[in-house]
């Protein structure tokens, strides 16, 4: 099929390709000047009093945030089965055991009203995911980690820029945000990511756990007694800082990540018109004032459609079509099922979510009649 309207694509543009090779020729090549830079705009972007730490990955950033937190083998994460493994496995990397809550059947977030019967003693920390750009009920979680003394991290993965009540994901009062700019997210810088905390204490121990265990104290020769090729190790710590070059791309794609979910939020509106009396549950909308970033337009066929979801997918290919799903539940998977005894009906929302939910193209890229094409072959197949 030539001509194939591909599900994702990044917006790279003739400044971040200048901003690489302005890097590459001036021979820093990991984490430098851009590195910094990028950190210090991020902060100016969530609006100040926040420090933000670049990473490889916001799988990296989840580890880091988890190990600051003093995460101990052990102890129980509570967190959602609708997302990537990313969000879960970082939770094994310390030997402690993600407890799974189901989420809300039309939002796809984690159910705050199912959060607290998970809660056991060994319980330290709600680790939450804004599906698909659109934030988790904040209020009732973060009044639960009150109560119960729990840390409350972000995975912002696809949350660039969200909203909650009025205020940027990444400005609430959690304890820890970790953003992810892989090639299809909101802002892409191949692989990166940048984690965001208002805490010194948990912002010294990422910092330093990001690089080795580098004690910065010693390695920063201007505020250091000791020369400038002395460093100390405190820590077995990792290797997640990010380069110079991906930095390059991430400082001009910040620069535009609010014109990007103006033109998602356009094509997800117009998918909301065009496709609005189809036998298909349309994604749920921000409540008044708020944003979603749009990273996903995830439909959810009806019985009416008389289609499967694979049957779906498979004719939006025949069309030249890239469509996508998220997620496949983490209790589906062999590793998480097996680890954990799980069954598909553990967590009944998260299996009817995604026995029915298709991710159709949503990215800045996509011309009109690209948005045209995806609404007449979604029309077609679903009216036969
Ligand atoms: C993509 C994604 C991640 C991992 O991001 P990386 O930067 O690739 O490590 C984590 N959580 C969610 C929900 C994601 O979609």
């Amino acid at each position: 099929m030539t001509n194939f309207l591909p599900f994702a694509l990044p917006e790279i543009g003739q400044e971040e390709i200048d901003e690489v090779v302005d890097s590459l020729r001036s021979g820093w090549l990991t984490t430098g000047p851009k590195t910094k830079r990028f950190e210090q705009d991020f902060t100016e972007f969530l609006g100040g009093d926040i420090e933000s730490i670049s990473i490889n990955s916001a799988t990296s950033g989840l580890h880091l945030a988890l190990e600051a937190l003093g995460i101990s083998p052990g102890d129980e994460v509570i967190t959602t089965p609708y997302t990537f493994t990313a969000t879960g496995e970082v939770v094994r990397y310390l030997s402690s055991n993600p407890i799974f809550v189901d989420i809300d059947p039309t939002t796809f977030n984690i159910d705050p009203a199912k959060i607290e019967a998970a809660i056991t003693p060994r319980t330290k920390a709600i680790l939450i995911v804004h599906f698909g750009g659109l934030a988790c009920e904040m209020e009732p979680i973060l009044k639960i980690a009150q109560k119960h003394g729990l840390k409350v991290v972000e995975d912002a993965a696809h949350a660039i820029p969200t909203t909650y009540q009025g205020k940027l994901v990444g400005t609430l009062d959690s304890d820890v945000t970790v953003y992810s700019f892989y090639a299809t997210k909101p802002i892409a810088t191949g692989e990166g990511g940048m984690l965001v905390t208002r805490n010194p204490e948990i912002a010294k121990r990422c910092r330093i756990m990001r690089l080795h265990g580098i004690s910065r104290d010693a390695f920063d020769r201007y505020t250091s007694t000791k020369p400038a090729w002395y460093y100390e190790i405190i820590a077995p710590g990792f290797k997640y800082n990010m380069t110079d070059l991906a930095a390059s791309l991430g400082i001009h794609q910040l620069k535009k990540a609010w014109t990007f979910q103006q033109k998602r939020a356009e094509i997800a509106k117009r998918y909301d018109t065009e496709l609005a009396n189809l036998p298909l549950l349309l994604p749920p909308t921000p409540k008044d004032g708020d944003v979603h970033s749009w990273h996903l337009y995830v439909i959810r066929l009806v019985d009416l459609a008389k289609i499967s979801r694979e049957a779906f997918i498979e004719q939006m290919a025949a069309r030249g079509i890239g469509c996508s799903v998220h997620f496949i539940p983490l209790h589906l998977h062999p590793y998480w099922r097996d680890t954990y005894y799980l069954k598909p009906r553990d967590f009944p929302c998260a299996l009817s979510a995604y026995e029915r939910a298709v991710s159709l193209p949503i990215y800045t890229k996509m011309t009109e009649a690209d948005q045209e094409r995806v609404i007449n072959a979604v029309k077609e197949i679903l009216s036969v």
